[in-house]
């Protein structure tokens, strides 16, 4: 079961999983939680303002947050009984401190530092959870996920190591398990095999839940959130947007990995591969069912299940002449992306051109020098890539019709279709996605 950041951001959020929790122990639950909202966000500006050299600004900036910690344990744990959730604060308190102070003075690498500061909003939230629990009677004990998880050294967004991650997992979790006990992990959160911190990228508790439940073999990996499940398309654009009640891996794939948060994008995998039912539920109607996302799905009647989208695109262009009836251009291209290890989305190409997308263009500097060896590169921000996903989209007649005749007096910058069955995707210029979504939500649901 993983509760994400709107699950645990207050009394009444705690208490809602106290009760999700409880009903289903005999399932004998693992718990995987991410940070209190708005925390990581939190963390990572501190390391930012620690960065710029205000050290006392940076420290002084988490004061609201660990408040908001403290006011959740005051109220679960009665005054007077041992409150391990204090000890934790404070040596969490003088941690930050030390490690913000380092990062002022840059006495560590800054990658290394900035994952060992954004990991306390998980690790604070794990501990309150479990002394929650435990204060209402459930047999809880927090497990620190760094010990279990184990990845590479890429600070930021590290690969978990599946081999040596699974075996852990099998043999700290399964005997807690079998003694009876719910084991509270915070997602998002790992080490490498040095043991310095790593975390898994924005967004990875879900993936932390779902390497969880593919090494123990769970019969449902639950993701609880604070909508009913995966939706026709972003309910905070479109308020008319509706739950979807099954999906399929490679249509919940899809729609995750262009811009869906509800699931992050490498969720799917670990499930799939050991089959796996995921279900995305909602803390705030746990009766609702949610989503269901299983192997294969049935298509419907309209084809198309949802609509995601995903902001802050920017378009690259790259043409050369010397590419007319020529081979191995393609392929100096991507060698470049690859050697700055930057993820293209969307691809469409001509005979002389190649037109992408890219989602982080932290190298984009030098990625332009390198390409401009190869032809004439323009680099286009402000764009956003609408995806439109559903079971059965490519082989059916007029689709593709009927969605840009809904939106005919948009301009659109480049299309893929094809390459997966399952979706349609395009790119606009940003500042339109809103009434694009909101056109097509209409035409289609
Ligand atoms: P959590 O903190 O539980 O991980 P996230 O904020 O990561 O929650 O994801 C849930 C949010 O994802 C929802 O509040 C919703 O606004 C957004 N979202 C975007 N697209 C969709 C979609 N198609 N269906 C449901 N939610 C979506
Ligand atoms: N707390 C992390 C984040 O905000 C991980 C997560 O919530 O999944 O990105
Ligand atoms: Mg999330």
């Amino acid at each position: 079961m993983k509760f994400g950041g709107t699950s645990v951001g207050d009394v009444a959020a705690f208490e809602r999983v106290f009760h999700i929790v409880s009903t289903q122990i005999e399932r004998r639950p693992i718990v995987v939680v991410s940070a209190m909202t708005k925390v990581t966000d939190a963390l990572l500006a501190a390391f930012e303002t620690a960065k710029n050299g205000d050290f006392a600004e940076a420290f002084a900036s988490l004061e609201t947050h660990f408040e908001r910690h403290v006011e959740v344990s005051k109220h679960f744990i009665p005054e007077g009984s041992p409150n391990l959730f204090n000890a934790e604060l404070e040596f969490a308190r003088g941690e930050l401190s030390d490690l913000l102070m380092r990062v002022t003075r840059r006495s560590l690498p800054l990658s290394m530092l900035k994952d060992a500061i954004v990991s306390y909003g998980e690790q604070l939230s794990s501990r309150l959870l479990a002394e929650v629990l435990k204060a209402k009677g459930v047999n809880a004990r927090q497990i620190d996920s760094r010990r279990l998880i184990v990845t590479d050294d890429e600070f930021g967004a590290a690969q978990p190591l599946i081999d040596e991650t699974n075996e852990l997992v099998k043999l700290e979790l399964g005997s807690i398990v079998a003694a009876g006990e719910v084991p509270i992990m915070g997602g998002f959160i790992a080490a490498n095999r040095a043991g310095e911190t790593t975390t898994l990228g924005r967004g990875g508790s879900d993936y932390s839940a779902a390497i969880v439940a593919a090494a123990l073999g769970a019969d449902e990996l639950q993701i609880w959130t604070d909508v009913t499940g995966v939706m026709t398309c972003d309910p905070r654009i479109c308020s008319s947007a509706r739950t979807i009640p099954v999906l399929s891996y490679e249509e919940a794939a899809e729609l995750a990995y262009f811009g869906a948060k509800v699931l992050h994008p490498k969720t799917i995998k670990p499930a799939v591969d050991n089959s796996i039912p995921v279900r995305v539920c909602n803390t705030f109607e746990p009766e609702e069912i949610g989503t269901m996302i299983v192997a294969d799905s049935a298509e419907t009647p309209n084809k198309i299940k949802s609509i995601a989208h995903k902001k802050n695109i920017t378009i690259l262009r790259i043409s050369s002449a010397r590419m007319l009836g020529s081979y191995g251009f393609m392929s100096a291209v991507f060698q470049v992306f690859e050697r700055f290890r930057t993820v293209i989305d969307v691809i469409s190409t001509s005979e002389v051109s190649i037109a992408l997308t890219l989602d982080n263009t932290g190298e984009l500097d030098k990625i332009v020098t390198e390409l401009e060896r190869l032809g004439d590169v323009e680099v286009d921000p402000g764009y956003a890539v609408i995806c439109v996903v559903g079971e059965g989209l490519r082989a059916s007649t007029g689709l593709a019709s009927q969605v840009f005749s809904s939106i005919r007096d948009i301009n659109v910058a480049l299309i893929s279709h094809g390459a997966s069955s399952v979706n349609l995707t395009f790119v606009i210029k940003e500042d339109e996605a809103a009434d694009v979504i909101k056109k097509l939500h209409q035409e289609f649901f």
